[in-house]
Formats: C-alpha cells, sequence, structure tokens
C-alpha cells in the first residue's frame, strides 16, 4: 500500500490563480520525501473572491502554512492575525505560517533573491544596484537588499500604477536605513545609463521577459551595459530572458530567477518544518547552475 500519505500527514497549501505552472509544490514535496517528513505542499487555484474562505478553511483544517502568490500577495494581509516587520514594510505576503491558530504572514522573496546572490557570489554590500521594477518582487528585493547593507539602489518603472509604490518604497528606504535609494522613470533612457553606469548590479524584477511578453526586454540596447556588470532576472521560466541574452552576449555574469525561486522556498520552508531545506539536492534536481 502506498505510504507517502498516511493519516498523520500535514497539509501546506499554495494560494494563487494561475497556478498550475508552478515549480513550487515539486520542489517542497521532492524536500520533504528527501528529508522523510510526513508533509504534502498542494497548490490550490485561488483568486481574490475565493481569498477570504480559503484562509477561513485552512484554519478549520489547521494546515501548518501556505504560499501565497499573485494575485493574492498584497490582499491577504487583511485575513490574518499578524504580520512580520518585512511584510508590514512591502505591503506583500508570500508565506503564512499556522502558529496553534495565530496566522503569521512573511515575505520571502527579498531574502530568497540575497541568498541566491550570495550563493553565486555576487556581493551588493556596501555597493549600487539598479532595480527595474516596483512590483511585490521588486519591492521585497529593494527592502531586503536596503536592510542588509546594499550602499545605493536606482529604482526604474513604467508610469503604470506601480510607480507610486516605488516612490513609496523609496521613501520607507530612505527614511529607515542607511541606504540612499532614487526613484527614476523608464522612459528617462539618459538617466537610466547613467544609474547603470555605476552600479555593480542590474536587475529586472518585471515580467517583461516572459509569457505573454517573452522575447521582449525593456533595455533600449547593449550598449547599456559592459562586461563587468552583473546582471540579473527574477524570471525562471524561460530560463534565459531576451533580456539575459543580450548580457550574456556583452559578457556579463548574469544569474536567472531559478536561485532566488529556490531560496525563497527555502526560508519558508524552514518557517513551516524548523529544518534547513536540503539545498545542494534541490540545486541538482531543479538544475540550477550558475554561469
Ligand atoms: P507585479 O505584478 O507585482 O509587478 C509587475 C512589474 O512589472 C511592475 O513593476 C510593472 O510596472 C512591471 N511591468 C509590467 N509590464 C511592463 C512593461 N510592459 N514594461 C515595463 N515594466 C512593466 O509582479 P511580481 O510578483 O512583482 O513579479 C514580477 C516578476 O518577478 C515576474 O517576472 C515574476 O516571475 C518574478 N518573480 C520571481 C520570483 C522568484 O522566486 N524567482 C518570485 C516572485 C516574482
Amino acid at each position: 500500500m502506498a505510504e507517502r500519505i498516511t493519516g498523520h500527514t500535514e497539509l501546506i497549501s499554495l494560494l494563487a490563480y494561475p497556478i498550475r505552472h508552478s515549480s513550487s509544490p515539486a520542489m517542497h514535496n521532492e524536500a520533504f520525501a528527501y528529508l522523510g517528513l510526513d508533509y504534502a505542499y498542494l497548490a490550490f487555484e485561488v483568486d481574490n473572491d475565493s481569498l477570504e474562505d480559503a484562509i477561513k478553511g485552512m484554519r478549520a483544517m489547521k494546515f501548518v502554512g501556505s504560499n501565497i502568490s499573485m494575485p493574492n500577495k498584497t490582499v491577504v494581509g487583511q485575513y490574518l492575525d499578524k504580520l512580520s516587520p518585512a511584510s508590514q514594510m512591502t505591503g506583500a505576503v508570500n508565506t503564512i505560517i499556522n502558529h496553534d491558530g495565530v496566522l503569521e504572514g512573511t515575505i520571502t522573496d527579498g531574502v530568497g533573491f540575497m541568498e541566491a546572490l550570495k550563493d553565486n557570489d555576487i556581493d551588493v554590500i556596501g555597493k549600487k544596484m539598479t532595480i527595474v521594477g516596483a512590483g511585490g518582487a521588486a519591492t521585497a528585493i529593494q527592502i531586503q537588499a536596503a536592510l542588509d547593507g546594499v550602499a545605493e539602489i536606482s529604482i526604474f518603472n513604467i508610469k503604470d500604477k506601480f510607480y507610486d509604490v516605488g516612490v513609496d518604497t523609496v521613501r520607507k528606504i530612505n527614511e529607515n536605513t542607511a541606504c540612499k535609494a532614487q526613484m527614476f522613470d523608464l522612459a528617462d533612457t539618459e538617466a537610466l545609463r547613467r544609474e547603470i553606469a555605476d552600479s555593480v548590479l542590474l536587475v529586472n524584477a518585471t515580467g517583461v521577459g516572459m509569457k505573454p511578453l517573452e522575447g521582449k526586454t525593456w533595455l533600449p540596447d547593449a550598449s547599456y551595459l559592459r562586461p563587468d556588470l552583473i546582471v540579473t532576472d527574477t524570471i525562471y521560466s524561460p530560463a534565459e530572458t531576451e533580456f539575459l541574452r543580450i548580457a550574456k552576449q556583452v559578457g556579463c555574469k548574469t544569474m536567472n530567477g531559478m536561485g532566488m525561486m529556490l531560496f525563497q522556498g527555502a526560508a519558508a520552508f524552514k518557517l513551516w518544518t524548523g529544518k534547513d531545506m536540503p539545498i545542494e539536492h534541490m540545486k541538482e534536481v531543479l538544475g540550477i547552475s550558475y554561469d
């Protein structure tokens, strides 16, 4: 008889829509099986309309916790009992931990990105980075980078609904950390060239480069890059975006979003199980190798 799932197995969910493409269920279930932990991780198609009921269900059925992804990250906080400082600062939640009925929200995307840099021997502490994006992932990265000691962060975004989020992030960073943050319109290509020129790291934290914008990039052309610039993308599918393809051609060291995915998951895994995710095994299974 199959023994993997028993009457004792504890459940962890992923609440998002769309979500069937996610690598998280395979990643967490592989780690549970590898370590012999009696948990199961399942994805549920939950959007803003069904989110409150789903959280009530989590409470009633005593789930150990959950991951939260789009479009629920900035909405779920109102249904929880408390928020970590990182979630309070970013206004977003990607992980829920059930402490005996008290649901706490936190966000591990920023930690995940910074850990992935470290794992790939990329050092930005005390240095300057330029990052394009002001949505959930971008904000988490910007706040964590500032808290970790990045000296300067220049943020670019198009003038959509996320632009003001970026302005607010700049204010929070400048008021609460030693990091100097600035906000720019992505249409200001002169500023983009100037800010990239004295940065050690350039990050894409927008959805440009993945479906439905696969094959596209906001980078005007390769002349904005130089070989000693480190270029990273938060996107992991496709593994090589147009942005990273151009950077590789210039000779830049590059990193895609797979490492961030692994380390944000590892941080949540530790919060739920108290155990370290087997990182080297997971890198092998997920096919993560850095350039
Ligand atoms: P979001 O919807 O909160 O933010 C989207 C961002 O993209 C905004 O800054 C928006 O202005 C920008 N944008 C959208 N269309 C644009 C265009 N045409 N030109 C320029 N900018 C545009 O989304 P999010 O959750 O922050 O996700 C952003 C990216 O981060 C996605 O590619 C997602 O896959 C990635 N992500 C990766 C991980 C990981 O673990 N690797 C985790 C979370 C998010």
